[in-house]
């Protein structure tokens, strides 16, 4: 008999469910005998691999006998380069989930309060329930975070605040403006981690001058990945950029080798690859205007979105809905999780993707409508 390992895990970690991750291609085809799946449901690039990263990963296949280099001199140098930081600025990540986590842990004890916003990424609560610290879940508004509230919640407990900008699931999206303002707020030895996962799908004018306020606010952490529009979710790259001193204690907490030679080659591929870039932003915000128009057309409810995603708002049951759409070999994400509990998310696929998913959904509906 083995003994019972749940009692042996610490506190914060038996309040810990499992991460629900999009529904993998071939785990639908397995189930339901399924070919031509379109799977929009991780918020990943429809537009593949562009052709320097390829060429970036052949070239790095026979080196895969050695360590990869733990310091990831070369992207760091080049996202310095790119931003106009020091490279001791940057901390990297096996995705910038990595980073977050590592914020997490290398900052908050189980007295800490880390506070974050309703219907805001599920990493949040998790690495701080992880690690047995309070979470403080500051009530939405209009679907996204609430600065002012989040500002009153904060204690002389609160050690960390989770922003996502824009927010997933819900798209939402702060302006720089309310942004700079909060961050005035905070006091200084209270660690502001703004995600800014989605941040190049924001049109230019919108976008937040954030680099520039590490400066300024010494408190600050931003965090950018290579998952979203640089197209590389599977190769798990991604990073925080911070005062040096801030990532000098990331950098003894993380794992010498947490980002492979694979990931750090085609990381750096990818931020050279402007074209591909570009491409994939404008189809997404192209596309996205057309999945926008079509639920409004159809008096589909939706939440605007500034990301690669859309979250809908039914009338039917969200569960069905996605079940039916399985059935019709089109993934998209459940996030009831999310306390989202009329809503479902859906990706901004290809043009194609888009219309199969369009069709199947209208299909759906109709049939549920009619039960
Ligand atoms: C996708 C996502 C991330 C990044 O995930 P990684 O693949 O680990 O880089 C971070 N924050 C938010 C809000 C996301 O949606």
């Amino acid at each position: 008999m083995s003994c019972d390992f749940f009692a042996l895990a610490n506190t914060g970690v038996q309040g810990l469910h499992p991460y629900q991750a999009g529904k993998p291609t071939d785990e639908l085809e397995r189930e339901l005998g399924l070919t031509n799946i379109v799977k929009l449901a991780s918020n990943e690039n429809p537009l593949g691999v562009g052709q320097l990263v390829k060429a970036a990963l052949d070239q790095q296949l026979a080196g895969i006998t050695r360590y990869p280099d733990a310091n990831g001199f070369y992207l760091k140098q080049a996202l310095a380069d790119k931003y106009d930081l020091a490279p001791a600025q940057f901390t990297l990540g096996n995705g910038s989930n990595d980073v977050l986590e590592l914020i997490a842990r290398s900052f908050v004890t189980p007295d800490h309060e880390v506070i974050f916003a309703q219907h805001a990424f599920v990493v949040y609560p998790l690495v701080t329930q992880a690690i047995g610290a309070t979470g403080v879940a500051v009530p939405a508004k209009d679907w996204g975070h609430d600065l002012p509230a989040m500002l009153a919640a904060i204690t002389e407990r609160t050690r960390l605040i989770f922003i996502a900008n824009p927010n997933n699931p819900t798209g939402t999206f702060l302006t720089a403006e309310a942004l700079y303002e909060f961050l005035t707020q905070v006091p200084k030895d209270v660690l502001v981690v703004l995600d800014e996962a989605y941040f190049e799908y924001v049109d230019k004018e919108l976008q937040a001058p954030s680099i520039t306020w590490l400066t300024a606010f010494s408190n600050l952490i931003i965090t950018r990945t290579f998952s979203k529009a640089y197209g590389l979710a599977g190769l798990r790259v991604g990073y925080s950029m911070s005062h040096p001193d801030i990532a000098d204690i990331l950098n003894r907490v993380r794992q010498p080798f947490n980002c492979n030679s694979f990931a750090l080659a085609a990381a750096q591929a990818a931020l050279s690859d402007h074209d591909f870039l570009t491409a994939s932003v404008a189809l997404n915000n192209q596309q996205r205007a057309v999945l926008e128009t079509f639920f409004s057309d159809q008096g589909i409810g939706y939440i605007p979105s500034k990301g690669n995603f859309i979250t809908m708002e039914l009338t039917q049951d969200p569960a069905a809905v996605y079940q039916a759409l399985l059935h019709k070999g089109v993934i998209v994400r459940p996030v009831a999780g999310y306390g989202l509990t009329q809503h479902l998310r859906v990706s901004i696929g290809t043009e194609l993707e888009n219309e199969t998913f369009m069709q199947a959904l209208l299909t759906v509906l109709a049939e549920l409508d009619a039960l």
